[in-house]
């Protein structure tokens, strides 16, 4: 039978893989919640370790890195969270810690871009983050590097340039919950599967962009990301 849509589907959000080549076709977006302590505080949250937390962008959210963007709709404050990647290979359903990273396809630097003050109001009244999270462009993510490419994941600095002056700086290993416990506390909720990305969560030094703010960001090991915020009426 022809199977046919009452309009054209919308293309398949799908980031480059470092050696080229086929592409990573993005499925969904995950991200850890406080998983640097440092970032908590400045939140002013309690640290803890009593399970970490998620949320979801959509695939559609994708901005490719190095792109001009409007500044975000409604928010008087949006700001930047510099994050370590995980591109999920492999279908992974309750899995251990021990075994998690055999689906991990391969890592990315990426920005959760977030409009701060509508999720500050969303906490405050209790409701769902996704006005705050889940929005066009919020989701700026570099090519993926094969897991082997990168190698092991230690204290490689994850860092953020906001016009050119460094905002965040971190080791990896100050991560509260390591990428193997993500994995296998995801696996519990869902079924994984090739496309899925996790955003592990950010370090400290978060912080507001203007319109005409360049952002750069990145990890060691992987490619940067970099996106500029038009300036008005551009
Ligand atoms: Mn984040």
């Amino acid at each position: 039978m022809h199977l046919d849509y009452v309009f054209d589907p919308p293309e398949i959000p799908a980031l480059p893989v470092t050696e080229q080549g086929p592409l990573f076709p993005l499925r969904r977006i995950f991200c850890v919640g406080r998983n640097y302590a440092a970032h908590a505080i400045e939140m002013g949250n309690e640290v803890d370790r009593e399970a970490p937390f998620y949320f979801t962008k959509s695939a559609h959210c994708l901005c490719h890195t190095g792109r001009e963007i409007a500044y975000p709709a409604v928010t008087q404050d949006c700001h930047y969270e510099m994050e370590f990647c995980v591109a999920i290979g492999a279908e992974a359903a309750q899995v251990s810690a021990a075994n998690a990273m055999d689906a991990v396809f391969g890592y990315a630097s990426g920005i959760d871009l977030t409009r701060r003050d509508l999720q500050a109001l969303a906490k405050h009244l209790r409701r769902p983050w996704d006005v705050g999270k889940d929005f066009e462009n919020a989701a700026i993510l570099g090519p993926v590097t094969r897991k082997a490419d990168f190698g092991e994941i230690a204290d490689q600095t994850i860092w953020l340039d906001h016009d050119g002056t460094r905002a965040q700086n971190a080791p990896l290993s100050d991560m509260i919950w390591s990428v193997p416990e993500i994995i296998a506390d995801l696996s519990r909720l869902y079924t994984l599967l090739p496309g899925d990305l996790i955003m592990t969560g950010t370090p400290a030094g978060v912080g507001a962009v203007k319109p005409g703010s360049v952002l750069k960001g990145g990890i060691d090991g992987l490619v940067p990301v970099q996106v500029t915020i038009r300036k008005d009426g551009q």
